[in-house]
């Protein structure tokens, strides 16, 4: 479980029940809690280097107070964010929330969720008759944060008496007990993101074993929720190609009772930015990341900034394998996408 180092807390998150029961908690644990003017603005991690700044951020949680009640748009696979929180204890090497964090992307909960889900209905009637779906992991992984807040617990039981509302969210982590018993109503897609096990311990430290993924999600699906996987970011390595072969095996195996029409796979290929290629190499100097510019295509992205993404070939290799394998262990299930 996810134990902070230094919690901040802002002022007006103890006029909410969870913001001082977290206060309390902290406390009693004997975590040092300090206050600060703003969840945006927290001063006080320390890290002379960049890394060190980012691994104390990591480790620092931060209570706070939702204000902006607009949400972000999550094209193309869901309508809406549905902010719930921010960052993750993990430390994914290739996280994007690694650039677009900041140096010190510290964990954040809001306290303040009955009027954030009070809000996401105001969105769903918007869009009456249309069904709105909303996205619960865009900025972060919510799952370490679980225990503390039950946010997760609540915004799907929310969504489980929505009609015309869906969730969906991803995770690496396994803590799912207290989501099991939740009444979903089938209107949660509950996804998780898995990778070889050569990959997770290269690049995903701080994150539970591809086994230990898979056997959660086994929990989960045995209460019905409709399942989701992503694997990403696909790497090309010696035998890589046996590796997710592996992967999607053992999954089937663990998932063999679960209906193949309710499960849906997005794949992403690793890419990389020029920006992200120095934060990474910052905070992570002996990365061995592969991130070598002259073995990549260069494409320009929709929003300006550029990409090194695999040539077309390796990318069709990878397609031709995930298309046959997938069709072999998980015959009707949906591919959301491979890119
Ligand atoms: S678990 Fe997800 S959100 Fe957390 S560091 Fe890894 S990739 Fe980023």
């Amino acid at each position: 479980m996810f134990i902070p180092k230094r919690v901040f807390f802002e002022r007006e998150a103890l006029d909410y029940p969870l913001g001082r029961r977290l206060f309390e908690r902290f406390k009693q644990d004997r975590i040092p809690v300090a206050m600060t003017g703003s969840h945006n603005r927290v001063t006080g991690i320390p890290g002379t280097t960049p890394r060190e700044a980012y691994l104390e951020a990591k480790r620092t949680l931060v209570v706070g107070v939702r204000r902006t009640m607009q949400f972000s748009t999550c094209k193309p696979s869901a309508h809406y964010q549905l902010p719930l929180c921010t960052s993750c204890t993990g430390l994914c090497e290739y996280c994007y929330l690694n650039t677009t964090l900041g140096k010190k992307p510290y964990v954040r909960v809001y306290v303040n969720i009955e009027e954030i889900l009070q809000q996401a209905e105001k969105y769903i009637k918007k869009r009456s008759p249309e069904i709105t779906v909303f996205e619960g992991a865009a900025t972060s992984d919510p799952i370490p944060v679980e225990p503390y807040t039950g946010s997760l617990a609540k915004t799907i039981e929310f969504f489980g008496g929505q009609s015309l509302g869906r969730f969906r969210f991803v995770t690496k982590f396994t803590g799912v007990d207290t989501l099991l018993g939740v009444e979903h109503n089938g209107h949660t897609r509950f996804r998780f993101s898995i990778n070889t096990e050569r990959i997770i311990k290269a690049y995903e430290q701080g994150t539970p074993a591809a086994k230990a993924r898979i056997a959660a999600a086994r929990q989960v699906a045995g209460t019905g929720y409709p399942m989701g996987f992503l694997i990403a970011p696909v790497f090309v390595y010696p035998g890589w190609q046996e590796d997710y072969t592996g992967l999607i095996r053992s999954l089937a195996g663990e998932l063999r009772d679960y209906p193949r029409d309710q499960i849906t796979f997005e794949l992403i290929s690793h890419r990389f930015t020029a920006s992200a290629k120095n934060r990474i190499q910052e905070v992570f100097p002996e990365t061995t990341l592969p991130m070598e510019e002259s073995e990549r295509r260069f494409k320009f992205g929709q929003f300006g900034y550029g990409k090194y993404v695999y040539p077309k070939e390796t990318l069709r290799e990878m397609d031709e394998l995930f298309r046959r394998e997938l069709d072999r262990y998980f015959p009707g299930a949906r591919v959301e996408y491979l890119v």
